[in-house]
């Protein structure tokens, strides 16, 4: 049932005492970079002074700018014969951060991701296929050594070749995937333009989907289509990469691990805490870290922490679903949205294909939300009517939960642009 029973199911006090002496440990490590020695000295920081996890509430945030500032090597604590390897973010808003690992630091890394595979799963004998990008982007690596790290036959894939994973899985037996949950949905319609379908032309039991927002509805599709459970997967380079929080069966909230990470949620703007259940901005602090120690780091990231215990035993709390990067929300008309809205209508409705995006423009002073959607491609053959009263549902549905009229038009399959990483959802045109 559990990866490491000891530390999943350790009592609450323990493990609050463990994540204090780690503090220390951490806070003295971070205090020799160039960059936290700078930090440290200007709010007079002292290391022993922390006796507390509530005195991590004392301490200055570390945003992405800060990071930025200092970038490449300002936040490292040691010499570099002891780096082994270096990660950097997607760039997704904005330049990329780099962050550095000692073996140490790799090797707590694989535990982790090993910890959240094993919690959804996945077991020695399992054929584990890592879809994702391999390189500076963390979900290549991350998972490859987690999944070695936990005794899976690994498949390091990469991203893209469509055909290729198809013919993978079919020659090898493939029984896990890691993908970006974009990508599954159309890799299933490369599947069906094989002839093939892969519920019953697979072995697939898993899918480990994330690295980019998505809805319920989307894990439900992507359960349907190819007849898996699948898990969400949360991570970001900062805090390694995947392994940072992780669904168990109960699906119900992604268990954080506390034995590595300190997790508050705070109000972006404020920046006071907040209280447990209610959503902010996920805020890290590691605890293992060696080569680049980051504290409190503001994530963006929205989510809540579920204060109650989860069925499946294991003590470390969890949040929900990321709703997204404070960023990624667009005011339109006054109202506040997140792509993710969006995500969860579409995908519950069967007549919507695999893809959609959302355009945001500026005409005479008034801002307009085109949403784009590819349908299933019988509506295009048949009666215009029914495309019609299916554009119109759209609408409604859409109207229904994000409060303004989109204007919605219905594209053929395989139109709009696709990445081969994460999906860009919405370009926002109004700025131009
Ligand atoms: P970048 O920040 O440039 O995209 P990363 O590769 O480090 O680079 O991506 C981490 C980010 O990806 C997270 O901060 C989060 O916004 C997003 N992300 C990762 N996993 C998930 C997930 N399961 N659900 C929603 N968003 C996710
Ligand atoms: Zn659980």
């Amino acid at each position: 049932m559990f990866w490491e029973r000891d530390i999943e199911t350790m009592p609450r006090k323990e493990l609050n005492r463990l994540q204090v002496s780690r503090l220390k440990k951490t806070l003295k490590q971070a205090g020799h970079s160039p960059a936290y020695g700078k930090i440290f000295k200007a709010h007079r920081i002292t290391p022993e002074k922390i006796k507390t996890l509530d005195d991590l509430k004392r301490l200055p945030f570390t945003t992405k700018e800060d990071l930025r500032k200092h970038f490449p090597y300002g936040f490292v604590t040691v010499p570099k014969e002891k780096i082994v390897r270096v990660h950097s973010s997607s760039g997704t808003t904005g330049r990329a951060t780099a962050v550095f690992h000692t073996l140490k630091d790799l090797e707590g890394w694989a535990d982790l991701v090993a910890r959240c595979m094993f919690m959804s799963g996945v077991r020695r004998g399992d054929v584990f296929q890592n879809m994702v990008g391999y390189g500076l982007f963390t979900g290549g690596l991350g998972f490859q050594y987690g999944a070695e790290r936990l005794g899976a036959l690994t498949i390091p894939s990469g991203s893209g070749n469509s055909k290729r994973q198809i013919t993978l899985m079919g020659d090898f037996g493939t029984t896990v995937i890691h993908i970006i949950p974009s990508y599954a949905l159309h890799l299933w319609k490369v599947f069906e333009e094989m002839g093939l379908d892969p519920k019953g032309d697979t072995q697939l039991r898993i899918a480990l989907i994330g690295a980019e927002p998505h809805s319920d509805a989307t894990r439900q599709r992507i359960e349907e289509m190819y007849g898996v459970e699948a898990f969400n997967s949360y991570g970001l380079s900062e805090m390694n990469g995947p392994g940072v929080a992780f669904e168990c069966p109960e699906k119900s909230g992604m268990h954080f691990w506390e034995d590595h990470f300190i997790v508050e949620v705070i109000d972006p703007k404020t920046l006071k805490p907040l209280p447990e259940g209610e959503e902010g901005e996920l805020v890290f602090t590691t605890l293992r870290r060696e080569a680049m120690p980051l504290i409190r780091y503001r994530s963006k990231d929205l989510a809540a922490i579920f204060p109650e215990p989860c069925r499946c035993g294991r003590i470390h709390r969890r949040i929900s679903r990321i709703k997204g990067r404070s960023d990624d929300m667009f005011i339109l008309k006054g109202v506040n949205i997140f792509p993710l809205q969006i995500d969860t209508v579409l995908m519950t409705l069967a007549e919507v294909g695999t893809n959609y995006q959302v355009v945001l423009e500026r005409e005479n002073f008034e801002d307009k939300m085109i949403v784009q959607v590819e349908v299933r491609p019988e509506f295009f053959k048949g009666d215009l009517r029914q495309l019609e009263r299916l554009r119109r549902q759209i609408t409604e549905s859409l109207k229904s939960e994000i409060l303004v009229t989109p204007k919605v038009e219905l594209v053929e399959p395989d139109t709009l642009p696709r990445s081969e990483g994460k999906a860009v959802r919405v370009i926002d045109r109004r700025e131009m």
